[in-house]
Order: C-alpha cells, then sequence, then structure tokens
C-alpha cells in the first residue's frame, strides 16, 4: 500500500460526529478531508474542506467524490454494499475492507463470524417469522433479546422477552428479519477499541467500560475493572478478527463480562467509536489520529492511556448544561454542533482525567 503524503485528501462517508473527529485529527496531520453524506449541513462537513452530498447509491455522485481523495473510509457501519463497490471500481481505495462493513452490518452474519473464529457470543437464532420466533424461544429460552438483523443501533429495533410465553404478535412488531439472543446476566460491559495498519502492526487501547442508558452509551470508564485475563482474552478477539479481515484501521469490539470473568462478544463496529472518545484527550495517540494513520499507510502512534478517565455522553438536553461544563475546568467539553438537541440524540461529550 503506498504511503499518503500529507497534503493528501481522505474521504470520510457519513457526516455525523465521527466523521467530525476523524476530520479534525486528519487536519491535524495535514490532510484534507472531503466529506460525502446525504444530509446537508451535517456535523462533519463543517469542519472539512469539501462536502458532496448525495445519495449513497449514485455511481456517478460517488464517482465524482472518488476522484478527489486518495482514500476512503467510513464512520458509519451501514454503508450499502453498492457504495463500496462503486468507490473501487472508481479506482479509490477502500479502508477498512468492506466485507469487514458488510459483516457488520448484519447481526447474525456477525455472530456466526465470531463463532466461527472461537470467539464466544450470546446464544442467537435468525428469526424470520412468527414460528421461527416460537421455536427459537423454546431453544434459547427467556429472557431473550429480539433485535433486527439489520440497521439496529443505540438500543433501536429491540425487544425484550421476558418469558417464552410472550413471544406472541413479537415478530409482527419487530417489523423485520431478526435474530433472537439469549440475555446475558452480565456483570459489566466492556469495549476494546484496536486498530492494525499498513504494515500488519496491533496496536490496543486500554479497555473501556462502559454504562448504556436506554440502549445508548451514558458512560465510559477506565481502567476498566477487570483481571488480566479479560485483557488478554479481549486482546486475543480483536486480534483475530483484524487478522480475518485483513483490515486496516480502528476497529471495536464490545463485551459483556459475566461473573466468572469470561467473556461474550455483543457486537463489533468497524470504526471509531464513541466509547473511545476519552483517547483525545487521555491517550498518546487518539483512536481518530490513530485510524488517519492506518488508512494513510503511516506507523500506528503509541496507544499508552496518560490518566483514570470518566466520559460521559451529552444527550438530548444535556448539551443545554454547556455554559456549566466550559466553567468546570476539570471537563474538556465536545460539542458537535447538531443543530437540534432532539432526544436521544447524541450532542456532545465531555471527558474528566484524573491523573494517575
Ligand atoms: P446492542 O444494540 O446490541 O449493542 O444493544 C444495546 C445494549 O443492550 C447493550 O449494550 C446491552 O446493554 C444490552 N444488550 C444487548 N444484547 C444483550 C444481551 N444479549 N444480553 C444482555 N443485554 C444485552
Amino acid at each position: 500500500m503506498n504511503i499518503l503524503p500529507p497534503g493528501s485528501t481522505i474521504g470520510i462517508l457519513g457526516g455525523g460526529q465521527l466523521g467530525r473527529m476523524l476530520a479534525l485529527a486528519a487536519a491535524q496531520l495535514g490532510f484534507d478531508v472531503c466529506v460525502f453524506t446525504d444530509e446537508p449541513d451535517s456535523p462533519a462537513s463543517r469542519v472539512a474542506a469539501r462536502t458532496f452530498v448525495g445519495s449513497y447509491l449514485d455511481s456517478a455522485a460517488l464517482g465524482d467524490f472518488a476522484r478527489h481523495v486518495q482514500v476512503v473510509t467510513s464512520e458509519f457501519e451501514n454503508v450499502p454494499a453498492h457504495t463500496a463497490d462503486a468507490l473501487i471500481a472508481a479506482g479509490v481505495r477502500v479502508c477498512p475492507n468492506p466485507r469487514a462493513l458488510a459483516v457488520a452490518q448484519d447481526r447474525f452474519d456477525e455472530k456466526s463470524f465470531f463463532n466461527a473464529h472461537g470467539i464466544a457470543t450470546p446464544r442467537f437464532a435468525a428469526v424470520a417469522s412468527q414460528g421461527d420466533l416460537d421455536t427459537a424461544c423454546v431453544e434459547i429460552g427467556a429472557p431473550a433479546i429480539l433485535k433486527t438483523r439489520r440497521l439496529g443501533y443505540d438500543g433501536h429495533g429491540q425487544i425484550r422477552i421476558h418469558g417464552v410465553g410472550d413471544a406472541a404478535g413479537t415478530y409482527e412488531k419487530l417489523g423485520a428479519p431478526g435474530i433472537l439472543e439469549g440475555f446475558c446476566p452480565f456483570e459489566r460491559e466492556i469495549s476494546i477499541i484496536a486498530a492494525r495498519g499498513a504494515d500488519g502492526a496491533i496496536a490496543f487501547y486500554d479497555l473501556c467500560e462502559n454504562e448504556h442508558s436506554g440502549g445508548i452509551l451514558s458512560r465510559t470508564i477506565l481502567p476498566a475493572r477487570v483481571g488480566a485475563a479479560v485483557v488478554v482474552h479481549a486482546q486475543q478477539a480483536a486480534r483475530l478478527v483484524l487478522e480475518a479481515f485483513d483490515y486496516i484501521g480502528v476497529l471495536t469490539i464490545e463485551f459483556f463480562v459475566m461473573r466468572d470473568g469470561s467473556i461474550i462478544a455483543n457486537e463489533m463496529a468497524p470504526r471509531v467509536h464513541n466509547s473511545g472518545h476519552w483517547s483525545i484527550e487521555g491517550a498518546l495517540t487518539s483512536q481518530f489520529e490513530q485510524h488517519v494513520r492506518a488508512i494513510a499507510g503511516w506507523p500506528l502512534g503509541p496507544t499508552t492511556r496518560t490518566a483514570d478517565i470518566e466520559m460521559v455522553n451529552l444527550i438530548g438536553d444535556d448539551a443545554h448544561s454547556w455554559s456549566e461544563l466550559a466553567a468546570d475546568p476539570n471537563a474538556r467539553l465536545h460539542l458537535y454542533g447538531k443543530r437540534d438537541a432532539r432526544a436521544g440524540r447524541k450532542m456532545g461529550h465531555v471527558t474528566r482525567l484524573k491523573r494517575a
């Protein structure tokens, strides 16, 4: 892979806050960024050199975008397969490997992939009808969670099934092909953020401990309260996934930590991740810079954590407290420039460092 010198242009699919923070990190290393998004006035476009607004299915628009960039990456995993194909056909490199995007888009394929690589998941079954759901409920037992196979995020597209008798009519409520997962009575949730460079080098960030509220990440702390074996197992899983996809860039895997210390993979994100935002102030190389380095063919940077961390998401109205947060010398405030603070919308985050 050729190394992109400063002054090259990086293309980002998607205009959300992850794209915005990627663009800021790319600028720090002397790159320009072009964003491709289907939304005018996106958080990323306001810090990018140029934005192409168009449909992810419009080959001509994607071809035009491809002519202006030297590599394309993505800030969301639900990039249609057509988009990656059109960009590759236009002759531009797409990182990470679109195969990783495709697997991460479908919860059934993702969990099957994990299991095929020896990574434990909750018990699961594909569900394409009420009959499938009834059978799966008997096989997996209750409690269980019915999720859409595709396009689920932040707890959307999920229905809890408390008892085997509760499933009647539930498939219709889901309204799309699904997956039934056994409920994991976890002790805590963690994520690992890992990166693989074009030279095959792999770097891991310290494990993140995550708290969710209503299916949305609300708080991340480091160090995660887990033993050394959990770190080893999470790193082994991340290495397996990175190598299986010949992956270049940052990848995240979320796990449940069980009472016996075992870890169970919930999902992966082939991208930078909300639970890694602390790395902007709390690591020698942020996850955003790391991703830019990897896709540009640069060496990975050191991932050393420099402090104990608390990162809190500002969701919906939380962002209205910006003036108090701005006055708190211990709060590093990030606002994403979203125009309206709708309920459940990630508006920004705050990181607090406690020097170790
Ligand atoms: P997801 O969209 O799959 O990441 O789910 C959002 C959140 O729901 C997770 O972070 C967990 O807190 C919870 N959750 C999802 N799947 C399960 C499961 N199989 N067992 C227990 N909790 C789950």
